[in-house]
């Protein structure tokens, strides 16, 4: 059920609406829009009266909502959402597209400030780096954990861009939480239900990765999950799917951008580099994700591939990244969008 606010409504109305919800053991939550605050009811204790919520002083109209996720949808709230990130001119989901760039997994404090350094200067504002990796083998490196997160503070510190990192499972959300910009779960945790409410109780940006063999609905439901337990900055990320093709390493499905956009107003972003599992691809199908729509990209990118501990045949070299960053740019500006160059200080944020 939807309570849409009249764009005149005061606080105090949207604030009754709420408490009224709360009292019957649901959790309302408001999402305000350009034109009117709309509440979304979350909870399973049976039905609330339609009628009382109407009757609400300041309540436009009370919607059923038919499908099995309410906040992720254009219902909810229709202006796209734009995360941003306090003390710094970086945002996700509004014109400007996102860039996120590094390596598969941090390596050494050397690896992780050589590919830093890289990125910054082609102009990305944030840095992705796993600390905890899913791997499909339990031999495979495994990631340096604390250590890893650590090395991606210092990044964070010395070139100011800010950090995403997987949280693999619940123990390692907490840490991750510690140090992120924005805490990535990843394919295989899509539908780690515990894991997504848990990360719903945080208040940091959560990237969420598609399943390797999700549907739109599945995927949209997974969001819903995190949205439910009150965190609203949710960020969609395609990263290919499972097909019988084997020419790639799975199916980087692009169509998901305009389908995803028309339902929800959640940022969605593409990952070309797991999205091909090849190098030589990742910059067309990086290039293609831009001319779709999407609101950014998370590309992997390293400066001795052939030495990765993960992931070295799809990671991109630095001066690869730099040409994707300048064509992404003149493909952005067809679609009246940006790619903005390096990342600024805005203002002196004490705590976060
Ligand atoms: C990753 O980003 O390194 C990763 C493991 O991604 P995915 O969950 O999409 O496989
Ligand atoms: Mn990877």
């Amino acid at each position: 059920m939807l309570v849409v606010m009249k764009a005149q409504a005061t606080p105090e109305e949207i604030q009754a609406v709420c408490g009224y919800i709360q009292q019957l053991g649901f959790r309302p939550h408001p999402l305000p829009g350009a034109q009117r605050t709309a509440i979304g009811i979350t909870g399973n204790h049976g039905q609330i009266d339609q009628g009382i919520l109407e009757e609400f002083s300041g309540v436009a109209e009370v919607i059923q909502v038919s499908k099995p996720y309410k906040l992720v949808s254009r219902d909810a709230k229709e202006e796209d959402t734009v995360i941003r990130f306090s003390g710094t001119d970086a945002s996700i989901g509004g014109r400007d597209l996102a860039m996120i760039a590094g390596p598969c997994s941090i390596e050494s404090r050397e690896q992780a400030f050589a590919i830093a350094e890289a990125v910054a200067n082609a102009g990305a504002q944030f840095f992705r780096g796993g600390a905890y990796k899913p791997r499909t083998s339990p031999y495979s490196f495994q990631g340096f954990g604390e250590e890893a997160l650590q090395i991606m503070a210092e990044v964070r510190e010395r070139f100011g861009l800010l950090i995403v990192s997987e949280a693999i499972d619940n123990e390692a959300l907490e840490l991750i939480d510690q140090y992120v910009d924005i805490i990535q779960i990843g394919a295989r945790n899509m539908q780690n239900f515990s894991l997504l409410k848990a990360a719903g109780r945080k208040r940091k940006p959560v990237l969420l990765k598609r399943g390797i063999a999700a549907t739109l609905e599945e995927f949209l439901m997974a969001a819903e999950y995190i949205m439910s337990e009150g965190n609203y900055q949710v960020v969609l990320c395609e990263r290919g799917v499972r097909t019988f093709a084997d020419h790639t390493r799975n199916t980087l499905d692009l169509s998901i951008v305009p389908a995803v956009q028309r339902l929800s107003h959640l940022p969605i972003i593409v990952d070309p580099s797991h999205g091909t599992g090849k190098r030589n691809k990742v910059i067309p199908l990086g290039r293609a994700a831009v001319a779709v729509g999407c609101d950014g990209l998370i590309i992997e990118v390293h400066h001795q591939p052939d030495k990765a501990l993960s992931d070295g045949a799809q990671s991109i070299y630095p001066d690869q990244f730099a040409q994707l960053m300048d064509e992404a740019s003149q493909i952005a500006a067809v679609l009246h969008r940006n790619v903005p160059r390096g990342i600024h200080q805005t203002e002196t944020v004490a705590a976060k």
